[in-house]
Protein backbone atom coordinates (compact mmCIF):
# COMPACT_ATOMS: atom_id res chain seq x y z
CA UNK A 1 0.00 0.00 0.00
CA UNK A 2 1.29 3.58 -0.43
CA UNK A 3 0.14 6.38 0.79
CA UNK A 4 -0.48 9.90 -1.05
CA UNK A 5 -2.71 12.77 -0.52
CA UNK A 6 -6.73 12.37 -1.15
CA UNK A 7 -7.37 14.32 -3.89
CA UNK A 8 -10.51 13.70 -5.30
CA UNK A 9 -13.03 11.47 -2.81
CA UNK A 10 -14.23 7.85 -4.03
CA UNK A 11 -12.82 4.65 -5.25
CA UNK A 12 -11.59 2.99 -8.22
CA UNK A 13 -10.52 -0.67 -9.17
CA UNK A 14 -8.67 -0.46 -12.73
CA UNK A 15 -5.38 -1.07 -14.74
CA UNK A 16 -2.89 1.35 -14.99
CA UNK A 17 -1.57 3.33 -17.95
CA UNK A 18 1.84 5.35 -16.99
CA UNK A 19 1.53 8.52 -18.93
CA UNK A 20 5.13 9.39 -19.74
CA UNK A 21 5.48 13.48 -19.36
CA UNK A 22 8.87 12.98 -18.69
CA UNK A 23 11.30 16.54 -20.62
CA UNK A 24 13.32 14.85 -22.63
CA UNK A 25 16.61 15.69 -22.80
CA UNK A 26 18.37 16.11 -26.10
CA UNK A 27 21.69 16.44 -26.41
CA UNK A 28 24.55 17.44 -29.37
CA UNK A 29 25.88 13.84 -28.89
CA UNK A 30 27.39 12.70 -32.80
CA UNK A 31 26.29 9.05 -34.05
CA UNK A 32 29.14 6.32 -34.49
CA UNK A 33 26.70 4.38 -37.19
CA UNK A 34 24.73 6.40 -39.46
CA UNK A 35 23.19 3.21 -40.88
CA UNK A 36 21.62 1.89 -37.31
CA UNK A 37 20.86 5.93 -36.53
CA UNK A 38 18.53 6.29 -39.50
CA UNK A 39 16.63 2.14 -38.71
CA UNK A 40 16.00 3.97 -35.43
CA UNK A 41 14.66 7.25 -37.40
CA UNK A 42 12.63 5.64 -39.71
CA UNK A 43 11.02 2.98 -36.73
CA UNK A 44 10.14 5.82 -34.56
CA UNK A 45 8.34 7.72 -37.57
CA UNK A 46 6.49 4.39 -38.61
CA UNK A 47 4.92 4.02 -34.74
CA UNK A 48 4.15 7.31 -34.86
CA UNK A 49 2.58 7.12 -38.18
CA UNK A 50 0.57 3.76 -36.76
CA UNK A 51 -0.22 5.58 -33.39
CA UNK A 52 -1.50 9.24 -35.36
CA UNK A 53 -3.68 6.59 -37.68
CA UNK A 54 -5.46 5.12 -34.55
CA UNK A 55 -6.30 8.54 -32.96
CA UNK A 56 -7.32 9.82 -36.24
CA UNK A 57 -10.25 6.42 -36.51
CA UNK A 58 -10.94 7.43 -32.58
CA UNK A 59 -11.33 11.09 -33.55
CA UNK A 60 -13.26 10.40 -36.59
CA UNK A 61 -16.21 8.18 -34.69
CA UNK A 62 -16.11 10.13 -31.54
CA UNK A 63 -15.77 13.70 -32.13
CA UNK A 64 -15.97 14.01 -36.21
CA UNK A 65 -14.91 14.17 -39.11
CA UNK A 66 -13.42 17.74 -38.78
CA UNK A 67 -11.88 17.05 -35.16
CA UNK A 68 -10.44 14.57 -36.71
CA UNK A 69 -9.14 16.45 -40.17
CA UNK A 70 -5.83 18.06 -37.66
CA UNK A 71 -4.66 14.00 -36.99
CA UNK A 72 -4.55 13.79 -40.96
CA UNK A 73 -2.42 16.38 -41.30
CA UNK A 74 -0.02 15.48 -38.87
CA UNK A 75 0.34 11.92 -40.80
CA UNK A 76 0.77 14.05 -44.14
CA UNK A 77 3.66 16.22 -42.32
CA UNK A 78 5.20 12.29 -41.60
CA UNK A 79 4.34 11.40 -45.08
CA UNK A 80 6.30 14.64 -46.60
CA UNK A 81 9.81 13.53 -48.37
CA UNK A 82 10.79 17.23 -47.42
CA UNK A 83 10.08 17.17 -43.55
CA UNK A 84 11.58 13.37 -43.09
CA UNK A 85 14.54 14.30 -45.67
CA UNK A 86 15.59 17.22 -44.06
CA UNK A 87 15.75 15.12 -40.72
CA UNK A 88 17.31 12.34 -42.48
CA UNK A 89 19.91 14.19 -44.01
CA UNK A 90 21.01 16.28 -40.63
CA UNK A 91 21.64 12.10 -39.28
CA UNK A 92 23.28 10.98 -42.64
CA UNK A 93 25.74 14.27 -43.40
CA UNK A 94 26.52 16.01 -39.96
CA UNK A 95 26.54 12.56 -37.43
CA UNK A 96 23.66 14.36 -35.71
CA UNK A 97 21.47 12.29 -33.04
CA UNK A 98 17.62 11.49 -34.36
CA UNK A 99 16.41 13.38 -31.41
CA UNK A 100 18.43 16.48 -32.61
CA UNK A 101 18.14 15.90 -35.67
CA UNK A 102 14.31 16.00 -35.11
CA UNK A 103 14.76 18.77 -33.09
CA UNK A 104 16.83 21.27 -35.57
CA UNK A 105 14.18 20.52 -38.11
CA UNK A 106 11.34 21.29 -36.19
CA UNK A 107 13.06 24.54 -35.01
CA UNK A 108 13.47 25.71 -38.56
CA UNK A 109 10.26 25.09 -39.76
CA UNK A 110 8.62 26.99 -36.65
CA UNK A 111 10.71 29.30 -37.74
CA UNK A 112 9.58 30.18 -40.87
CA UNK A 113 6.05 29.69 -39.61
CA UNK A 114 6.68 32.41 -36.68
CA UNK A 115 7.85 34.70 -39.60
CA UNK A 116 4.32 34.46 -41.44
CA UNK A 117 0.95 36.51 -39.90
CA UNK A 118 -1.25 34.05 -40.35
CA UNK A 119 -3.62 32.34 -38.07
CA UNK A 120 -3.54 29.03 -40.77
CA UNK A 121 0.05 29.30 -40.64
CA UNK A 122 0.37 29.39 -37.04
CA UNK A 123 -1.69 26.30 -36.83
CA UNK A 124 0.92 24.54 -38.98
CA UNK A 125 3.99 25.43 -36.61
CA UNK A 126 1.83 23.87 -33.96
CA UNK A 127 1.30 20.56 -35.82
CA UNK A 128 4.93 20.66 -36.57
CA UNK A 129 5.99 21.24 -33.04
CA UNK A 130 3.19 18.05 -32.08
CA UNK A 131 5.04 15.90 -34.93
CA UNK A 132 8.35 16.10 -33.42
CA UNK A 133 7.50 15.91 -30.07
CA UNK A 134 5.49 12.68 -31.00
CA UNK A 135 8.53 11.12 -33.09
CA UNK A 136 10.97 12.26 -30.45
CA UNK A 137 8.99 10.47 -27.91
CA UNK A 138 8.83 7.45 -29.69
CA UNK A 139 12.79 7.56 -30.09
CA UNK A 140 13.27 7.65 -26.37
CA UNK A 141 10.61 5.04 -26.54
CA UNK A 142 8.42 7.19 -23.90
CA UNK A 143 5.05 7.09 -25.50
CA UNK A 144 2.66 5.01 -24.81
CA UNK A 145 -0.43 4.32 -27.20
CA UNK A 146 -2.41 7.40 -26.20
CA UNK A 147 -5.84 7.73 -27.57
CA UNK A 148 -6.19 4.13 -27.20
CA UNK A 149 -7.35 3.66 -23.58
CA UNK A 150 -9.63 0.31 -22.43
CA UNK A 151 -11.81 0.98 -20.65
CA UNK A 152 -11.32 1.16 -16.37
CA UNK A 153 -7.96 3.19 -16.73
CA UNK A 154 -6.02 4.22 -13.72
CA UNK A 155 -3.87 7.51 -15.56
CA UNK A 156 -0.33 6.69 -13.60
CA UNK A 157 1.81 10.30 -14.10
CA UNK A 158 4.32 12.39 -12.32
CA UNK A 159 2.62 14.91 -12.74
CA UNK A 160 -0.66 16.02 -14.80
CA UNK A 161 -1.27 20.09 -15.79
CA UNK A 162 -4.52 21.37 -15.19
CA UNK A 163 -4.94 20.71 -19.20
CA UNK A 164 -4.27 17.35 -19.45
CA UNK A 165 -6.48 16.38 -16.90
CA UNK A 166 -9.56 18.65 -18.44
CA UNK A 167 -8.41 16.39 -21.71
CA UNK A 168 -9.18 12.71 -19.72
CA UNK A 169 -11.34 10.85 -21.28
CA UNK A 170 -14.24 10.05 -18.66
CA UNK A 171 -15.41 7.23 -20.69
CA UNK A 172 -11.57 5.51 -20.01
CA UNK A 173 -10.09 7.26 -17.10
CA UNK A 174 -11.48 6.33 -13.75
CA UNK A 175 -9.34 7.40 -11.61
CA UNK A 176 -5.29 9.09 -11.29
CA UNK A 177 -2.58 8.91 -9.34
CA UNK A 178 0.66 11.34 -9.27
CA UNK A 179 4.31 11.79 -7.68
CA UNK A 180 3.67 15.25 -7.01
CA UNK A 181 0.85 17.89 -6.14
CA UNK A 182 -1.03 19.29 -3.13
CA UNK A 183 -4.95 18.73 -2.69
CA UNK A 184 -5.09 22.17 -3.89
CA UNK A 185 -3.26 21.97 -7.22
CA UNK A 186 -5.26 22.44 -10.27
CA UNK A 187 -5.17 18.76 -11.41
CA UNK A 188 -6.68 17.81 -7.64
CA UNK A 189 -9.67 20.34 -8.23
CA UNK A 190 -9.76 19.45 -11.95
CA UNK A 191 -10.15 15.81 -10.89
CA UNK A 192 -13.09 16.84 -8.56
CA UNK A 193 -15.37 18.98 -10.79
CA UNK A 194 -14.55 15.61 -13.16
CA UNK A 195 -15.82 13.18 -10.12
CA UNK A 196 -12.57 11.03 -10.77
CA UNK A 197 -11.07 9.83 -7.71
CA UNK A 198 -7.64 10.67 -7.52
CA UNK A 199 -4.35 10.26 -4.95
CA UNK A 200 -1.88 12.94 -5.61
CA UNK A 201 1.97 13.41 -3.86
CA UNK A 202 2.37 9.80 -4.02
CA UNK A 203 6.57 10.68 -4.63
CA UNK A 204 7.42 7.63 -6.88
CA UNK A 205 4.23 5.74 -7.71
CA UNK A 206 5.47 6.31 -11.21
CA UNK A 207 8.61 3.92 -10.20
CA UNK A 208 6.13 1.58 -8.12
CA UNK A 209 4.01 0.10 -10.62
CA UNK A 210 4.10 -1.02 -14.76
CA UNK A 211 1.43 -0.80 -17.23
CA UNK A 212 -1.22 -3.22 -16.91
CA UNK A 213 -1.33 -3.25 -13.08
CA UNK A 214 -4.40 -3.78 -11.49
CA UNK A 215 -4.41 -0.74 -8.62
CA UNK A 216 -6.89 0.50 -6.07
CA UNK A 217 -7.59 3.79 -5.99
CA UNK A 218 -8.88 5.33 -2.21
CA UNK A 219 -9.74 8.84 -2.95
CA UNK A 220 -10.60 9.04 0.72
CA UNK A 221 -8.15 7.81 2.61
CA UNK A 222 -5.54 9.32 -0.08
CA UNK A 223 -3.91 5.22 -0.59
CA UNK A 224 -3.60 3.57 -3.76
CA UNK A 225 -3.23 -0.71 -3.28
CA UNK A 226 -1.11 -2.41 -6.05
CA UNK A 227 -1.80 -5.47 -7.07
CA UNK A 228 -4.52 -6.68 -4.28
CA UNK A 229 -5.35 -9.77 -3.76
CA UNK A 230 -8.79 -11.52 -3.91
CA UNK A 231 -10.26 -10.73 -0.08
CA UNK A 232 -8.37 -6.77 -0.35
CA UNK A 233 -10.38 -6.21 -3.57
CA UNK A 234 -13.65 -7.95 -1.98
CA UNK A 235 -13.09 -4.99 0.36
CA UNK A 236 -12.93 -2.21 -1.54
CA UNK A 237 -15.30 -3.31 -3.90
CA UNK A 238 -17.64 -3.26 -1.43
CA UNK A 239 -16.52 -0.10 0.20
CA UNK A 240 -16.98 1.74 -3.36
CA UNK A 241 -20.66 0.40 -3.79
CA UNK A 242 -21.78 1.76 -0.44
CA UNK A 243 -19.81 5.01 -1.49
CA UNK A 244 -21.97 5.27 -4.52
CA UNK A 245 -24.96 4.18 -2.67
CA UNK A 246 -24.41 7.52 -0.45
CA UNK A 247 -24.28 9.82 -2.91
CA UNK A 248 -26.79 8.66 -4.64
CA UNK A 249 -28.31 9.15 -1.15
CA UNK A 250 -27.28 12.80 -0.87
CA UNK A 251 -29.24 13.46 -4.63
CA UNK A 252 -32.59 13.51 -2.07
CA UNK A 253 -30.72 16.81 -1.11
CA UNK A 254 -31.08 18.71 -4.65
CA UNK A 255 -33.53 20.59 -4.18
CA UNK A 256 -33.73 21.41 -0.64
CA UNK A 257 -33.01 25.18 0.29
CA UNK A 258 -29.98 25.05 2.56
CA UNK A 259 -30.15 26.80 6.19
CA UNK A 260 -28.06 26.53 9.40
CA UNK A 261 -29.46 25.15 12.39
CA UNK A 262 -29.64 28.81 13.50
CA UNK A 263 -32.04 29.28 10.01
CA UNK A 264 -29.52 31.25 8.40
CA UNK A 265 -30.24 30.70 4.42
CA UNK A 266 -26.94 30.31 2.52
CA UNK A 267 -25.84 29.56 -0.98
CA UNK A 268 -24.02 26.61 -2.08
CA UNK A 269 -22.52 27.16 -5.54
CA UNK A 270 -20.15 25.55 -7.96
CA UNK A 271 -16.75 26.44 -9.00
CA UNK A 272 -16.35 25.45 -12.64
CA UNK A 273 -13.49 25.67 -14.99
CA UNK A 274 -15.60 25.50 -18.38
CA UNK A 275 -18.53 27.00 -19.63
CA UNK A 276 -19.66 23.01 -19.85
CA UNK A 277 -18.79 22.50 -16.18
CA UNK A 278 -22.28 24.24 -15.55
CA UNK A 279 -24.26 21.51 -16.06
CA UNK A 280 -22.64 19.27 -12.82
CA UNK A 281 -23.54 22.31 -10.66
CA UNK A 282 -27.07 22.36 -12.04
CA UNK A 283 -27.21 18.43 -11.62
CA UNK A 284 -25.53 18.61 -7.90
CA UNK A 285 -28.65 21.55 -7.31
CA UNK A 286 -25.69 24.43 -6.48
CA UNK A 287 -27.41 28.01 -6.27
CA UNK A 288 -25.71 29.26 -8.30
CA UNK A 289 -21.61 29.92 -10.02
CA UNK A 290 -19.13 31.08 -6.99
CA UNK A 291 -15.95 30.81 -9.36
CA UNK A 292 -15.68 30.68 -12.88
CA UNK A 293 -11.79 30.22 -13.38
CA UNK A 294 -11.83 31.23 -16.74
CA UNK A 295 -8.11 30.50 -17.34
CA UNK A 296 -9.23 27.41 -18.83
CA UNK A 297 -10.82 29.35 -21.47
CA UNK A 298 -7.25 30.02 -22.47
CA UNK A 299 -5.43 26.97 -22.10
CA UNK A 300 -5.04 24.09 -25.27
CA UNK A 301 -4.94 26.69 -27.85
CA UNK A 302 -2.73 28.58 -29.75
CA UNK A 303 -4.13 32.36 -29.24
CA UNK A 304 -5.95 34.79 -26.68
CA UNK A 305 -9.86 33.77 -27.39
CA UNK A 306 -11.53 36.47 -29.01
CA UNK A 307 -13.91 38.59 -27.33
CA UNK A 308 -16.81 37.14 -28.97
CA UNK A 309 -15.72 33.36 -28.27
CA UNK A 310 -15.22 34.68 -24.20
CA UNK A 311 -18.77 36.40 -24.98
CA UNK A 312 -20.17 33.09 -25.66
CA UNK A 313 -19.08 31.17 -22.87
CA UNK A 314 -20.27 33.79 -20.17
CA UNK A 315 -23.41 33.95 -22.04
CA UNK A 316 -23.97 30.02 -22.31
CA UNK A 317 -23.28 30.17 -18.33
CA UNK A 318 -25.31 32.85 -17.28
CA UNK A 319 -28.18 31.60 -19.37
CA UNK A 320 -28.04 28.41 -18.14
CA UNK A 321 -28.28 29.58 -14.48
CA UNK A 322 -31.29 31.52 -14.93
CA UNK A 323 -30.65 34.29 -12.88
CA UNK A 324 -29.15 32.32 -10.40
CA UNK A 325 -25.54 34.46 -9.53
CA UNK A 326 -22.52 33.69 -11.26
CA UNK A 327 -19.62 35.07 -10.07
CA UNK A 328 -16.92 35.23 -12.85
CA UNK A 329 -12.93 35.68 -12.27
CA UNK A 330 -11.00 37.48 -14.56
CA UNK A 331 -7.62 36.06 -15.90
CA UNK A 332 -5.81 34.46 -13.02
CA UNK A 333 -3.18 33.12 -15.02
CA UNK A 334 0.55 32.58 -13.81
CA UNK A 335 1.84 29.88 -10.96
CA UNK A 336 0.70 26.34 -11.62
CA UNK A 337 -0.88 28.18 -14.99
CA UNK A 338 0.70 28.61 -17.89
CA UNK A 339 -0.40 29.49 -21.66
CA UNK A 340 1.96 28.72 -24.26
CA UNK A 341 1.15 31.45 -26.40
CA UNK A 342 1.49 34.40 -23.55
CA UNK A 343 5.47 33.22 -22.84
CA UNK A 344 6.70 35.35 -19.56
CA UNK A 345 10.10 35.37 -17.69
CA UNK A 346 11.08 32.32 -15.89
CA UNK A 347 10.56 33.88 -12.30
CA UNK A 348 11.89 32.29 -8.80
CA UNK A 349 8.78 32.45 -7.14
CA UNK A 350 6.21 32.40 -10.02
CA UNK A 351 3.53 32.20 -7.35
CA UNK A 352 4.47 35.39 -6.06
CA UNK A 353 5.48 36.68 -9.44
CA UNK A 354 3.72 38.42 -12.11
CA UNK A 355 0.18 37.09 -12.16
CA UNK A 356 -3.45 37.78 -11.98
CA UNK A 357 -4.29 41.24 -11.70
CA UNK A 358 -0.71 42.09 -11.86
CA UNK A 359 -0.37 40.70 -15.25
CA UNK A 360 -3.66 41.95 -16.47
CA UNK A 361 -3.53 45.50 -15.24
CA UNK A 362 0.25 45.52 -17.16
CA UNK A 363 -1.66 43.65 -20.05
CA UNK A 364 -4.62 46.25 -20.88
CA UNK A 365 -5.02 44.02 -24.23
CA UNK A 366 -5.63 41.42 -23.06
CA UNK A 367 -7.62 42.15 -20.13
CA UNK A 368 -10.15 44.62 -21.93
CA UNK A 369 -11.33 41.77 -24.27
CA UNK A 370 -12.43 39.75 -21.37
CA UNK A 371 -13.51 42.78 -19.52
CA UNK A 372 -15.88 43.94 -22.33
CA UNK A 373 -17.37 40.14 -23.07
CA UNK A 374 -18.20 39.95 -19.45
CA UNK A 375 -20.33 43.20 -19.51
CA UNK A 376 -21.43 41.89 -23.19
CA UNK A 377 -22.87 38.50 -21.36
CA UNK A 378 -23.96 40.56 -18.16
CA UNK A 379 -26.77 41.29 -20.50
CA UNK A 380 -28.20 37.81 -20.57
CA UNK A 381 -28.20 36.89 -16.75
CA UNK A 382 -26.97 37.89 -12.84
CA UNK A 383 -23.25 38.12 -13.67
CA UNK A 384 -20.84 39.52 -11.45
CA UNK A 385 -17.27 40.03 -11.58
CA UNK A 386 -14.81 39.12 -9.46
CA UNK A 387 -11.04 40.28 -9.82
CA UNK A 388 -8.16 37.95 -8.43
CA UNK A 389 -5.01 38.00 -6.54
CA UNK A 390 -5.93 41.70 -5.22
CA UNK A 391 -3.44 42.79 -2.39
CA UNK A 392 -4.49 46.70 -1.78
CA UNK A 393 -7.08 48.75 -2.96
CA UNK A 394 -4.80 50.89 -5.70
CA UNK A 395 -5.23 47.67 -7.57
CA UNK A 396 -8.87 47.12 -7.00
CA UNK A 397 -9.85 50.48 -7.92
CA UNK A 398 -7.63 50.27 -10.93
CA UNK A 399 -9.43 47.45 -12.43
CA UNK A 400 -12.70 49.55 -11.57
CA UNK A 401 -10.96 52.02 -13.91
CA UNK A 402 -10.30 49.61 -16.75
CA UNK A 403 -13.75 48.61 -16.39
CA UNK A 404 -15.52 51.70 -16.33
CA UNK A 405 -13.42 52.21 -19.79
CA UNK A 406 -14.53 49.25 -21.52
CA UNK A 407 -18.38 50.31 -20.34
CA UNK A 408 -18.11 53.69 -22.14
CA UNK A 409 -16.70 52.17 -25.38
CA UNK A 410 -19.20 49.85 -24.97
CA UNK A 411 -21.95 52.74 -24.62
CA UNK A 412 -20.87 54.58 -27.60
CA UNK A 413 -21.13 51.52 -29.63
CA UNK A 414 -24.69 51.03 -28.55
CA UNK A 415 -23.96 47.48 -27.25
CA UNK A 416 -26.12 46.31 -24.31
CA UNK A 417 -24.83 45.45 -20.49
CA UNK A 418 -26.16 45.65 -17.37
CA UNK A 419 -24.09 48.78 -15.55
CA UNK A 420 -25.36 47.73 -12.13
CA UNK A 421 -23.50 44.36 -12.37
CA UNK A 422 -21.37 43.25 -8.85
CA UNK A 423 -17.74 43.62 -8.60
CA UNK A 424 -15.82 41.87 -5.89
CA UNK A 425 -12.56 40.28 -5.00
CA UNK A 426 -10.82 37.26 -4.38
CA UNK A 427 -9.42 37.76 -0.59
CA UNK A 428 -6.59 35.12 -0.98
CA UNK A 429 -3.98 37.37 -0.02
CA UNK A 430 -3.29 37.92 3.76
CA UNK A 431 -2.54 41.74 2.98
CA UNK A 432 -6.31 41.90 1.44
CA UNK A 433 -7.95 39.87 4.57
CA UNK A 434 -5.84 42.20 7.46
CA UNK A 435 -7.49 45.17 4.92
CA UNK A 436 -10.87 43.81 4.51
CA UNK A 437 -12.41 46.97 7.01
CA UNK A 438 -11.17 49.00 4.29
CA UNK A 439 -11.42 47.13 0.69
CA UNK A 440 -15.43 46.28 2.14
CA UNK A 441 -15.95 50.16 1.78
CA UNK A 442 -15.27 49.56 -1.80
CA UNK A 443 -16.21 46.26 -3.18
CA UNK A 444 -19.90 44.46 -3.47
CA UNK A 445 -18.69 40.97 -2.26
CA UNK A 446 -15.66 38.87 -1.12
CA UNK A 447 -14.70 35.36 -2.03
CA UNK A 448 -12.40 34.41 0.28
CA UNK A 449 -9.83 31.74 -1.29
CA UNK A 450 -8.37 29.22 0.86
CA UNK A 451 -6.26 28.08 -1.55
CA UNK A 452 -3.92 30.70 -2.01
CA UNK A 453 -4.80 32.21 1.68
CA UNK A 454 -3.95 29.23 3.54
CA UNK A 455 -0.53 29.14 1.13
CA UNK A 456 0.44 32.77 1.88
CA UNK A 457 -0.41 32.90 5.49
CA UNK A 458 1.19 29.70 6.28
CA UNK A 459 4.38 30.14 3.94
CA UNK A 460 3.18 26.39 2.49
CA UNK A 461 3.42 25.66 -1.35
CA UNK A 462 -0.28 24.17 -1.93
CA UNK A 463 1.93 22.11 -4.71
CA UNK A 464 4.60 20.50 -2.51
CA UNK A 465 3.64 17.53 -1.01
CA UNK A 466 6.50 17.49 1.52
CA UNK A 467 4.66 20.72 3.28
CA UNK A 468 1.77 19.33 2.84
CA UNK A 469 1.53 19.01 6.46
CA UNK A 470 1.78 22.46 7.30
CA UNK A 471 -0.72 23.87 4.87
CA UNK A 472 -3.77 23.65 7.30
CA UNK A 473 -6.94 25.10 6.91
CA UNK A 474 -7.43 25.15 10.52
CA UNK A 475 -4.68 26.78 11.51
CA UNK A 476 -6.14 29.85 13.87
CA UNK A 477 -3.52 32.13 11.97
CA UNK A 478 -5.89 31.44 9.14
CA UNK A 479 -9.24 31.16 10.62
CA UNK A 480 -8.58 34.65 12.38
CA UNK A 481 -8.38 36.46 8.51
CA UNK A 482 -11.43 34.32 7.35
CA UNK A 483 -12.92 35.78 10.38
CA UNK A 484 -11.83 39.56 9.97
CA UNK A 485 -12.97 38.98 6.35
CA UNK A 486 -16.51 37.80 7.15
CA UNK A 487 -17.16 40.62 10.00
CA UNK A 488 -15.45 43.59 7.95
CA UNK A 489 -18.01 42.64 4.69
CA UNK A 490 -20.94 42.91 7.09
CA UNK A 491 -19.97 45.81 8.64
CA UNK A 492 -20.61 47.40 5.45
CA UNK A 493 -23.88 45.50 4.33
CA UNK A 494 -21.80 43.45 1.86
CA UNK A 495 -22.27 39.33 1.32
CA UNK A 496 -18.97 37.43 1.98
CA UNK A 497 -18.25 33.81 0.10
CA UNK A 498 -15.40 31.21 0.32
CA UNK A 499 -14.66 29.69 -3.07
CA UNK A 500 -11.43 27.87 -1.84
CA UNK A 501 -11.90 24.00 -1.83
CA UNK A 502 -12.22 24.76 2.19
CA UNK A 503 -15.42 25.85 1.90
CA UNK A 504 -16.78 22.38 1.01
CA UNK A 505 -14.72 20.83 4.05
CA UNK A 506 -16.94 19.01 6.14
CA UNK A 507 -14.16 19.79 9.03
CA UNK A 508 -14.33 23.44 8.57
CA UNK A 509 -18.01 23.87 7.76
CA UNK A 510 -18.83 23.77 11.16
CA UNK A 511 -16.52 27.11 12.01
CA UNK A 512 -17.43 28.95 9.11
CA UNK A 513 -21.09 28.36 9.27
CA UNK A 514 -20.63 30.45 12.80
CA UNK A 515 -18.18 32.75 11.59
CA UNK A 516 -21.94 33.79 9.55
CA UNK A 517 -20.16 33.30 6.05
CA UNK A 518 -23.02 33.59 3.31
CA UNK A 519 -21.92 31.67 0.11
CA UNK A 520 -19.94 28.50 -0.02
CA UNK A 521 -18.82 27.08 -3.12
CA UNK A 522 -16.96 24.49 -4.31
CA UNK A 523 -15.97 21.20 -6.71
CA UNK A 524 -19.82 20.31 -8.18
CA UNK A 525 -19.15 17.03 -6.85
CA UNK A 526 -18.90 18.59 -2.77
CA UNK A 527 -22.18 20.29 -3.40
CA UNK A 528 -24.56 17.67 -1.57
CA UNK A 529 -22.56 16.72 1.32
CA UNK A 530 -21.79 20.67 1.77
CA UNK A 531 -25.43 21.21 2.00
CA UNK A 532 -25.63 18.30 4.51
CA UNK A 533 -22.61 19.18 6.74
CA UNK A 534 -24.19 22.76 6.75
CA UNK A 535 -27.65 21.94 7.12
CA UNK A 536 -26.18 19.91 10.81
CA UNK A 537 -24.89 22.96 12.23
C1 LIG B 1 -8.08 30.07 -4.23
O1 LIG B 1 -6.94 30.52 -4.31
O2 LIG B 1 -8.60 29.69 -3.17
C2 LIG B 1 -8.92 29.95 -5.43
C3 LIG B 1 -10.18 29.63 -5.33
O3 LIG B 1 -8.34 30.17 -6.62
P1 LIG B 1 -7.36 29.16 -7.35
O4 LIG B 1 -7.50 27.81 -6.70
O5 LIG B 1 -7.78 29.14 -8.79
O6 LIG B 1 -6.02 29.77 -7.14
MG1 LIG C 1 -6.16 31.56 -6.02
Amino acid sequence: MKKGIAASKGYAIGNVVIKANIEIEITDKKVDDIDVEKKRLSTAIENSRAQLQKIKEKAEKELGADKAAVFESHIMLLDDPEFTGAVEGKVASESTNAEKAVSEVVEMYMGIFAAIEDEYMRERAADVKDVGKRIIGNLAGTITGDGDLNENTVIVAHDLTPSDTAQLDRSKVIGFLTNIGGRTSHSAIMARTLEIPAVVGLNDITESVKDGDLVIVDGIEGEVIINPDESTLKIYTEKKDKFEKEREELKKLIDVETKTKAGKRVEVCGNIGKAQDVEGVLANGGDGIGLFRTEFLYMDRDSIPTEEEQFESYKYVVEKMEGRPVVIRTLDIGGDKKLPYLPLPEEMNPFLGYRAIRLCLGRKDIFKVQLRALLRASAFGNLKIMFPMISSLEEFLAAKEVLSECMEELKAEGKEFNAELETGIMVEIPAAAVMADELAKYVDFFSIGTNDLIQYTLAADRMNENVSYLYNPMHPAVLRLIKMTIEAAHKEGKWCGMCGEMAGDEKAIPTLTQYGLDEFSMSASSILSAKKYIMNN
